[in-house]
């Protein structure tokens, strides 16, 4: 196969245009061309008055090696590389079952890799099966009844389950097991077109079937999996482990742990360093959802074209670095979705974003966030972040009136530090009910200076961002985790010989491709040490 990167066309290109452009770059008749893949499909608005989209495609020809001569000095056009993500050794079963903690992205994939390796994983998660958690997290959303076994945070899938699914990631790995995840979320389900979009996306309408074919594909491969199972403690022996405890007060035997725990397993992280497992406070962020009508996006991004089929719903990504040495950033945005209750704790509130793949709901949301570092609270205590994002999440809590009702606000009002009464033209998407607010009650200070200073800033970038009517919801604080688990060169605790610190709870990915390529590599790192 050739690859050719860098094909423009017009994003309302008719079907045939790209095999005449392949053609015409590789000086061959478009009936010479025999397969063609596309690889890579981005969008270019850059100029709003000619968006394109930019492509990178595999083609197989009669004569490869002529064509490619012809286009020695095409920096474009070269062979194409493999794109096939190759299984290390076959591993034979150990003699105890290998343990993976936590069902999310991470969890999922590694016990995926074990299994397809020839070990068969027991893969644990203190939340339940995806269906139920259907039933819980929305009765949490339309009653404000919290099940903290069970809800956005934990259960089956993990925290990406009721997510907007999307899958960019700036992991870069020549080993193609980014690659390997696309292709197995294609195989549990996901839409064929994240194979090659830019900026791939799933929704959480798919995402529910693809993290239950995912626990099906483990099992029929000899792996078993069990939910309501929470890990509580760790059988440790001359730095060994030889065992863990779940739920309080069963053991099973075990000399390889996989911590795939998320960031919001706070009793989890707490377990672990009362037993002495390294771990040290890492920066994280903190700040509220904001909202915006998704037209006013759309035209943003798209002027003229805003609302076109071929683009669909336009995302943006902004940054504004401050006066006093903060920055803002949005995060995780989520084009046509809503902003949704994430809390796994009583009393303490939590929000986030999702989307369902048609990306069709009236309103464009984004965290809105600003970085917290350990010198933010002055102690050496690696729980000390968690501390901090209880605090704040109970306050958001107490302002919303109980109940989960977010505190919310307008730009407008955020702007001049004027509490808003009522909500203006964009409608607040979050159940179950927003509670008109001041959000510096339940922001920290530096927080709320500098998203005042951030939206203004922001709004030069991206036309309308400051709309007066535009709703930020509180409390955004578990983007990240606030703790890193801390591990070695051979991805085990430096603490514990057969403990594996893995995923974003653990400090070593952010999102869910980057978490499920740390499931893959601690997989590896599982299997060389059988
Ligand atoms: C609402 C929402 C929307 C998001 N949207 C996106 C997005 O669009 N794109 C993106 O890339 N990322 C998104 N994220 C972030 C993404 O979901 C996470 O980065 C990713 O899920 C991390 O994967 P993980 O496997 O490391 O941890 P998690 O997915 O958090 O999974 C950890 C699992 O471990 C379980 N667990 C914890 N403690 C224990 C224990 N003691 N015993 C047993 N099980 C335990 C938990 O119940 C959980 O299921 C979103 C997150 C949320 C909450």
């Amino acid at each position: 196969m050739i690859r050719v990167n860098d094909l423009t066309l017009p994003f309302d290109h008719a079907p045939d245009a790209l095999s005449k452009a392949i053609a015409k770059r590789l000086g061959v008749s478009p009936k010479g061309l025999q397969d063609i893949k596309i690889v890579r499909q981005s969008i270019d608005a850059r100029r709003r008055t000619s968006i394109v989209f930019v492509y990178a495609v595999d083609v197989k020809v009669g004569n490869e090696a002529k064509v490619l001569k012809a286009c020695v000095g095409d920096a474009k056009i070269g062979p194409a590389p493999g794109m096939i993500y190759v299984l290390t050794k076959r591993a034979k079963q150990p003699r105890t079952v290998p343990v993976v903690v936590g069902s999310g992205p991470c969890g999922l994939f590694c016990a995926l890799i074990l299994a397809q390796q020839g070990v068969r994983p027991l893969l644990i998660e203190r939340g339940r099966t995806v269906k139920a958690r259907i039933r819980d997290v929305h009765r949490f959303w339309q009653q404000g009844e919290l099940d903290p076994v069970s809800n956005v945070q934990f259960g089956e899938g993990g925290a990406g389950t009721f997510s907007d699914g999307k899958l960019v990631t700036q992991i870069k790995d020549k080993f193609n097991r980014s690659r390997k995840v696309l292709d197995e979320l294609v195989k549990a389900g996901a839409p064929k077109e994240i194979l090659y979009q830019a900026r791939p996306h799933i929704g959480t309408d798919h995402l529910v079937n693809v993290v239950k074919h995912l626990r099906e594909a483990i099992i029929a491969l000899g792996g078993q999996v069990r939910f309501e199972t929470r890990l509580t403690g760790l059988t440790l022996k001359d730095h060994h482990v030889t065992g863990i405890m779940v739920n309080d007060n069963e053991p099973i035997d075990t000399a390889s742990v996989v911590l795939a725990l998320g960031h919001s397993a706070r009793d989890t992280f707490a377990m672990l360093h009362s037993q002495g497992i390294a771990m040290l406070a890492k920066p994280f962020s903190m700040g509220v959802r904001i909202e915006h009508p998704q037209a006013l996006i759309n035209q943003a991004q798209y002027g003229k074209f805003a609302g076109h089929p071929a683009l669909g719903a336009a995302d943006y990504k902004l940054v504004h670095h401050g006066d006093h040495g903060r920055s803002a950033y949005s995060f995780c945005m989520c084009p046509g979705g809503q902003v949704i209750g994430a809390a796994s704790e009583p009393g303490r509130l939590v929000t986030n974003g999702m989307s369902h793949h048609a990306r069709s709901c009236p309103n464009a949301n984004s965290a809105l966030l600003v970085g917290v570092t350990p010198q933010d609270f002055n102690t050496d205590d690696p729980l000390a972040g968690v501390a901090f994002q209880r605090q704040w999440e109970a306050r958001a809590f107490a302002v919303g009136g109980g109940q989960y009702h977010a505190p919310a606000q307008c730009v407008a009002d955020f702007l001049v530090s004027r509490p808003t009464r009522f909500m203006r033209s964009v409608e607040p998407s979050y159940q179950p009910g927003v509670t008109c607010c001041d959000l510096r009650q339940c922001l920290p200070e530096f927080v709320a200076d500098t998203l005042r200073e951030a939206i203004p800033a922001m709004d030069k970038k991206l036309h309308g961002f400051a709309m007066p009517d535009a709703v930020m919801t509180a409390l955004e604080s578990r983007s990240s985790s606030p703790v890193r688990i801390i591990r070695d060169e051979t991805f085990q605790s430096p603490s514990v010989q057969g403990l594996y610190p893995a995923g974003e709870g653990a400090g070593y990915a952010g999102g869910i491709m980057s978490a499920a390529v740390d499931g893959i590599k601690v997989a590896e790192a599982v299997i060389s040490d059988l």
